[in-house]
């Protein structure tokens, strides 16, 4: 799931950036800090980190019922936490915005990315990812490490990505007509 991670942490970035119309070494960071914060040690699987899961063990956060909010899955992938920071956005300086836009667009890409490829595990946890604080799981229930995900690993993603990229630079018009002669 890691690079799946990665990859749509890249896409988040490029998108994020189109839509905002950054400058080319805006764009280039935005992809950067979007990978960085989609999988990996800094993305919401930090609660799968040695120090984390040390912590969580002489934490009796079990206590707050659900498994407590330290578990996997539990309080780092609530969709809550990205929600306040979009809050917090209009409070930043203005030229600092898009840095705090392109980790919410990478974070909030793995929570995307877990809500599909997210199954049901122990401890009573749901698929996917928590709609309360760190319970009441919801998500597509899909087989991290399964046959669709190594699709969207290897196709999907990669075709996005090329997609995008071809669109940032203006060349992608041929591109688009071919997709949208498909689909006529
Ligand atoms: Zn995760």
């Amino acid at each position: 799931m890691g690079s799946t991670h990665f990859l749509f942490g890249m896409s988040a970035g490029l998108g994020v950036a189109a839509w905002q119309g950054w400058s080319p070494w805006q764009t280039g960071l935005s992809v950067v800090l979007a990978s960085a914060v989609a999988g990996g040690r800094f993305s919401p699987d930090l609660d799968q980190s040695w120090i984390w899961r040390k912590v969580d063990k002489v934490t009796p956060d079990e206590s707050l019922g659900h498994g407590g909010p330290m578990r996997h899955r539990g309080l780092t992938h609530w969709w809550g936490l990205p929600a306040v920071l979009v809050g917090v956005l209009p409070l930043l300086p203005e030229e600092s915005r898009w840095l705090m836009m392109s980790l919410l667009a990478g974070w909030c890409s793995h929570l995307v990315g877990d809500f599909v490829f997210g199954k049901r595990a122990g401890r009573g946890r749901g698929p996917g990812i928590p709609l309360a604080p760190w319970w009441g799981h919801v998500g597509v229930g899909l087989d991290a490490g399964g046959t669709a995900e190594a699709a969207t690993r290897s196709f999907v993603l990669p075709a996005v990505l090329c997609w995008q990229f071809l669109t940032l630079v203006g060349i992608g018009d041929p591109v688009n007509d071919l997709v949208l002669d498909l689909f006529r």
